[in-house]
């Protein structure tokens, strides 16, 4: 109880893992859970690239939340977006349309994830869509179906050519993945759907500034990826860097090489990432720094400075090089809840945070993918069946396993794609928003200086990919 006499008030920003998983840690806690989220869902973000390329229905990855935690008494669930965490009043500030609601807390759980990052060229957004959220997914999905189409009533080879060109930016998991799943669907699945054009003839291109494939599975990895990638009909194009991008295609810069135009209807961005801007708030209030991804800084035991009642968790956090997957996020959620837990029952205070990583993984097409467990390193086929079984297991619900062993069923042994709908308004979602907005222009910027945006993207790939080769991820600053 507070000196209020009410029951201690925690307040959850977000339904992601970090944020579920904070809530369903407080399941016996003497507390009331609230949780504020932007979206009615819970994500299971690492497999939206099958919602893009028609495998999975957006349900089974996004189960509504309120259904997820309906047995959980204590916790409830508002839908809004938060503008405004007031640490000095402890307050939430959430808005959906033209409703604001207050929430005040007794403890805060920050778990609002990151966002896509275009280095500064936002307005790349309205031609290269990332892969967020749902949204995101459904609108790739209807520029990759609708590529095909296009190609299919094109008029010249050049045009042809034009919408049977797809280029996913950035060569990390997610890029990996796209670029893969969008070449079977070319050599494989649409093979035999169309009568002028020949699918096979598609270029998929996989493109980054980096100089390797897969950085935070260290060198070894992401050459084995390359080469599978390549073996698939993948071109990998690493080294450049994309300086322009427009409707028709995009400008690719290299180093020692000269400047390319590759003409392109489908782009996908899958290159940077920016945490959610509400950690500018909490650096302000708290002093505590920002990293270049626009990660907070936080203590060892995930709270922020000054403030033990506010913890912050998952992709928003700057701690020992821990990396933005969802393992970081999940077990960060459980600490909160174990920490919150422990302060109201009296017990000692937990010991600091300790990743346990187990292990990451990437498939790069059916029966195709790669595994790093610590040192143990693993790619092929039996990689595959891992990253199936790892994924069925981590799936919100039995229903929705069910439901994606089907699909997986039907695509990866057959050819099929039950879901490739796609509506209108899908795909022109993101003009017509903002065109309401005011215009693509309200959101125009550009980098200063483009080789410093390629040094620091350079400079980052090797050192993900030194961290893991070094085994140095979630390692104590002072015990390193
Ligand atoms: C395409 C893709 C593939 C990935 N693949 C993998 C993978 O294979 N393996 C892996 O381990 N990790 C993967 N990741 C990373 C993993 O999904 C993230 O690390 C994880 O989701 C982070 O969890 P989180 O709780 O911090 O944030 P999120 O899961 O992003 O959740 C953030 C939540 O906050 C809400 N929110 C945001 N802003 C606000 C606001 N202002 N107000 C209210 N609510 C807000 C969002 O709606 C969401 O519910 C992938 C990510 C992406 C995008």
């Amino acid at each position: 109880m507070t000196d209020s006499g009410k029951r201690h008030q925690v307040v959850v920003i977000g339904s992601g893992f970090g944020g579920l998983f904070a809530t369903k840690g407080l399941k016996r806690s003497d507390v009331d859970v609230t949780m504020v989220a932007k979206t009615t869902h819970h994500l299971f973000q690492p497999l939206l690239y099958q919602v893009a390329t028609g495998i999975l229905a957006p349900g089974e990855i996004a189960p509504a939340t309120r259904d997820v935690l309906s047995s959980q008494k204590n916790a409830r669930v508002i839908l809004g977006e938060v503008s405004e965490i007031d640490l000095a009043n402890k307050t939430v500030t959430s808005n959906i349309q033209r409703r604001q609601t207050v929430t005040p807390y007794d403890s805060l759980i920050v778990a609002a994830g990151a966002g896509q990052s275009y280095f500064g060229n936002d307005h790349f957004a309205e031609f290269a869509p990332g892969m967020k959220s749902i949204d995101d997914a459904l609108e790739l999905r209807g520029r990759i179906f609708g590529a095909f189409e296009l190609a299919e009533l094109a008029e010249t080879e050049e045009e042809i050519e034009r919408f049977l060109t797809f280029v996913v930016i950035g060569a990390g998991p997610t890029g990996v993945e796209m670029a893969g799943q969008i070449a079977e669907l070319a050599h494989r699945t649409l093979r035999h759907d169309f009568r002028r054009i020949d699918t096979r003839k598609a270029r998929v291109i996989l493109l980054d500034a980096a100089p390797q494939v897969l950085p935070p599975f260290g060198a070894k990895l992401g050459a084995v990826t390359k080469k599978s990638l390549e073996k698939r009909g993948v071109e990998v194009i690493l080294g450049g860097m994309v300086t322009d991008l427009n409707e028709r295609g995009l400008t690719v810069q290299f180093k020692d090489a000269p400047t390319q135009e590759i003409l392109s209807a489908c782009k996908v961005w899958a290159a940077g990432v920016q945490a959610n801007p509400l950690t500018k708030t909490l650096a302000e209030q708290t002093g505590a720094p920002l990293d270049r991804a626009g990660r907070i800084g936080v203590n060892p035991d995930l709270t922020l400075p000054g403030h033990p009642e506010v913890f912050v968790v998952g992709d928003m956090i700057s701690l020992d090089n821990l990396p933005g997957v969802a393992q970081v996020a999940l077990q960060g959620g459980k600490y909160a809840a174990k920490a919150i837990d422990h302060s109201l029952a009296g017990k000692p205070a937990l010991p600091p945070f300790k990743y346990f990583d187990k292990g990451s993984m990437a498939t790069i097409s059916r029966f195709s993918a790669v595994v790093k467990i610590g040192k143990f390193t693993l790619s092929g086929v039996i990689a595959w069946f891992m990253w199936l079984a790892v994924h069925l297991a981590y799936m919100t619900g039995y229903r929705n396993r069910v439901y994606a062993l089907g699909h997986w069923l039907t695509s990866f042994l057959g050819r099929g794609r039950s879901e490739r709908v796609t509506t209108e308004q899908q795909i022109f979602a993101r003009r017509a928003i903002k065109r309401l907005e005011g215009g693509t222009a309200a959101v125009a910027s550009s980098p200063d200086d483009w080789n410093q945006v390629r040094a620091s993207l350079e400079e980052q790939a090797l050192l993900e990919a030194e961290l893991t080769d070094k085994g140095k991820r979630g390692v104590h600053q002072d015990a390193r």
